[in-house]
């Protein structure tokens, strides 16, 4: 009997020993509670990383790193590289990526911010790169709150969370390439980990566990933008080339067409416009009219068309959101104004061709002195959930339910997963 449980024991032991070569540790953690594990680049491309809080006994292969190369192990270290190798501290310590644990009941901490979760640091073309391996319930209790205000209705987190899940599930992989899934910034979802978490948002996460969004079967791309504007934006047309779905069509937004603070305007000098844009690598001189064409069935427009002593020129509306930065153009739901300039050419007597030539450089020079104003309404992209409208029907007492199956139709349904 007692030789038995002695072979029971070892056997419990190999099973359990995260080097126990059959089953990873990460992958057994999963299958008991079905929860995915998410690689996450909080760090990339860096010429070093500080790192700190590292159990040592759990960070095996770390550990050694340090008493192979004799170096004294501080609370924190800086690990650079060099010549494709990890350096600490300056020392080169011939690896190339190194796995870490935190220290029991705390959180490792890169450049001095605690994340949940361990780290892979490595080298990464002459550089550090470093890749958290977090939870995906843990993952999200630092998502929700960068991407809504914790002082939201309950019902509008709780709603951002279940959206938020569905996201980085739907979109796992997209930095494949690169050997993680996500990356922390808006191309992706913004994650700066446990210093963002607060109560609020984590009782939302924690009060959706594992629900995400289906549609026919299948996990939803759940976009999601700061306001529509009044209406949200189809998938299609807002990225021509993207897949029309059911589920990411135009909607009416009475809670952002109704509300003037949805409202913006950014008035720029023709001198600054004519600058960033060649700046940009637009042939602009000053411009002399503006129409939109192309218009979308939201309202919004896809083509500016300009004309100046340029000639006529035809660009996407995106792309002055990303010169002139999507704080300032908020939108691609906007019309152009464009000041004249006072003088008029009209009545001028062209006598010589000289005097022609100076009437066009005066005109064109008045012309700089003007303005071009965006008058736009909306934030971001338009697509999917609108959050302004996710707050607002929150705070008139709808629940998570509600505000996602307005956004993205009834027609979708809400399953827990795990
Ligand atoms: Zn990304
Ligand atoms: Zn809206």
């Amino acid at each position: 009997m007692k030789r038995y449980f002695y072979a029971l024991l070892f056997l419990f032991m190999f099973l359990a020993s995260p080097k126990a070569g059959f089953i990873d540790a990460e992958a057994y953690a999963a299958i008991g509670s079905s929860e995915s594990y998410f690689k996450i680049a909080v760090v990339r491309n860096a010429s070093k990383i500080d790192v700190s809080n590292v159990d040592y006994n759990a960070s095996k292969e770390y550990c050694r790193l340090f008493e192979r190369n004799k170096i004294a192990k501080n609370f924190t270290v800086s690990v650079s590289c060099s010549g494709g190798s990890l350096a600490v501290n300056g020392k080169k310590v011939g690896a190339a990526s190194v796995l870490i644990y935190p220290k029991k009941n705390s959180y490792l901490k890169i450049n001095s911010k605690p994340y949940r979760g361990k780290f892979l640091i490595k080298v990464d073309s002459g550089s550090v790169t470093a890749i958290n391996h977090v939870a995906l319930e843990d993952y999200l209790k630092a998502v929700v709150p960068s991407e809504m205000e914790q002082n939201a209705d309950i019902e509008a987190l709780k709603a951002q969370a279940v959206v938020a899940r569905t996201y980085a599930l739907a979109t796992r992989g997209k930095h494949k390439a690169a050997g993680f899934d996500l990356c922390n910034t808006t191309c992706c979802q913004v994650y700066k980990g446990v210093s963002e978490e607060n109560p609020r948002t984590s009782k939302a996460v924690d009060g959706t566990r594992a629900q995400v969004i289906y549609h026919s079967g299948k996990l939803i791309n759940a976009y999601y933008s700061a306001s529509c504007g009044g209406y949200t934006e189809s998938v299609e047309e807002a990225w021509p080339g993207a897949l029309a779905v059911r589920y990411a069509r135009v909607i009416e937004c009475p809670h952002c067409k109704k509300d003037a603070k949805m409202s913006w305007t950014y008035k720029i000098s023709q001198e600054e416009f004519v600058r960033k844009m060649r700046k940009a690598g637009f042939a602009i001189n000053g411009v002399d009219s503006a129409r939109l064409y192309d218009k979308t069935r939201s309202g919004r427009f896809n083509t500016v068309e300009m004309k100046g002593s340029f000639g006529t020129l035809y660009y996407s509306a995106e792309i002055f959101r990303k010169v002139f930065g999507n704080n300032n153009i908020k939108s691609s739901f906007f019309n152009i104004v464009i000041d004249r300039p006072k003088s008029v050419t009209k009545n001028f007597k062209f006598n010589e061709i000289d005097d022609i030539i100076k009437a066009r450089n005066d005109y064109n020079n008045d012309l700089l002195n003007g303005h071009i104003t965006f008058k736009g309404s909306g934030y971001g992209h338009g697509v999917g959930m609108c959050q302004h409208g996710a707050k607002k029907i929150a705070a008139s007492g709808g629940n998570f339910r509600q505000i996602i199956n307005y956004y993205f139709t009834k027609e979708v349904n809400i399953k827990k997963i795990y």
